[in-house]
């Protein structure tokens, strides 16, 4: 067993929020708290690849390392920018998990990636029987559940009425480059939203907004920082919340929700900040800390009203939303939380990505054939559609600057031609 350094404890430690609600949980004491997974990015230099290549590592690194550093393009680039410079000794860790994996016949190809099984290790505290028994239930509650089609089978066609009583969404990222999601829990209106929809059917939508999360927001956010981004950064608004928040359909939505991130989804909340946080909640917050595991309550801070400073502090402005001190309003989509906005929604990155993972999945079957695929020649048309697009593009701007030259030529003949007649 691996247990990593005690030292990074220190660094996303609380730094104690202004309403005095700082305090360490007793039992934090016996786990470790890790950086934010992308802690380990620097900008990728030459010297990555010719680690990678003559790394010895066990049979887990020498035959399944992903093969993104084989890649010769300009993507490859990008891809090694968004991997992120690995740390030595996590990597050895997750080579050995992969090596267990693997040799058990229990490694899907889709969750061979270093960072989804570092997700795994650290929220286990690198205790790979342990992580593997919670890898297992998660490949097991993925095909239960159906996950991995989730984002073709499930339409939330009730989306825009759910998000009337119950406000929520992603919205921006913050300075680093990650997500932001945000949700007003004082504000749900239970009654309304089992009108609308049903609570099984909002647990399928939060895991499918998870995925969403997990294979175009973190992508995205990546692409366009040019580093890797693999966590959320979230602000709970708790003013208003009352007893309503705790009514029985409210606390199974709660415990639901709660049971699927952590166990499914874990090691992807950067940190949460509660804001307006009255003494009512403040109260109900002792409570409900003990359902929260050290990992996740050191990551949190409760805020009262005076959070827009410590918001600024690492978020923009125009990425926060009037009602949380920036200046935004997405009046053009009916308001923030129902704007989704952000990297993801940039038709270029969404190109991208598609060409990107298109050729992922070439690698992958190469990797099991042992010979070039048909993909490959997809992947190659598909970029070709996609100059071939830029170009149409092109020539469409040329002839309209052509048309806008004709213009002012006729103007100018024209004003000439007025002034002929005038004089
Ligand atoms: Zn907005």
């Amino acid at each position: 067993m691996y247990i990593s350094k005690k030292g990074f404890k220190d660094i996303i430690a609380l730094k104690g929020s202004g309403s005095g609600d700082g305090e360490h949980p007793s039992s934090s004491k016996t786990k470790n708290v890790y950086p934010p997974i992308e802690s380990f990015w620097l900008p990728p230099s030459a010297a990555d690849t010719a680690v990678d290549a003559s790394k010895g590592g066990g049979l887990g690194s020498k035959l399944l390392q992903p093969l993104r550093f084989r890649i010769s393009s300009k993507r490859s680039n990008l891809k090694m920018a968004m991997e992120g410079r690995h740390d030595p000794k996590e990597e050895e860790a997750v080579d050995r998990f992969r090596e267990m994996l693997f040799l058990d016949g229990k490694l899907p190809t889709k969750f061979n990636d270093y960072h989804t099984l570092l997700r795994f290790l650290r929220m286990r505290d690198f205790d790979t029987e342990a992580a593997k028994d919670m890898f297992l239930k998660f490949i097991k509650w993925r095909e239960d559940f159906r996950t991995d089609t989730i984002s073709k089978d499930f339409k939330f066609e009730e989306r825009e009425e759910v998000k009337k009583c119950y406000p929520h969404g992603f919205h921006g990222v913050d300075k680093y480059g990650r997500p932001i999601y945000i949700e007003r829990i004082g504000m749900v209106d239970l009654n309304k939203l089992l009108q609308v929809t049903t609570l099984e059917r909002f647990v399928k939508y939060h895991v499918s907004e998870q995925e969403k999360t997990l294979s175009i927001r973190y992508p995205s956010c990546s692409i366009e920082a040019k580093k890797h981004i693999a966590s959320t950064t979230s602000i709970l608004d708790v003013g208003a919340v009352g007893m309503a928040n705790f009514s029985k359909p409210a606390r199974y939505l709660f415990t639901e929700i709660q049971k699927i991130d952590s166990n499914y989804y874990p090691e992807t909340l950067n940190r949460l900040f509660i804001v307006n946080a009255g003494s009512g909640f403040k109260i109900l917050w002792k409570a409900l800390r003990a359902f929260l595991d050290a990992r996740t309550l050191a990551k949190i801070h409760v805020l009262g009203n005076n959070f827009a400073h410590e918001l600024r502090e690492i978020i923009n402005p125009s990425n926060l939303p009037t009602f949380l001190g920036g200046n935004c309003i997405c009046s053009e989509n009916g308001g923030c939380l129902f704007s989704d906005k952000g990297p993801w929604n940039n038709p270029e990155i969404q190109a991208l990505l598609q060409v990107m993972s298109s050729s992922d999945e070439t690698y992958d079957n190469e990797e099991e054939s042992g010979l070039a695929s048909e993909d490959a020649l997809l992947d190659n048309r598909k970029i070709q559609a996609l100059e071939e697009a830029l170009a149409e593009t092109k020539t469409k701007i040329e002839a309209l600057e052509t048309a806008l030259e004709d213009t002012k030529v006729i103007l100018k003949d024209l004003t000439q031609h007025i002034e002929d007649l005038r004089s």
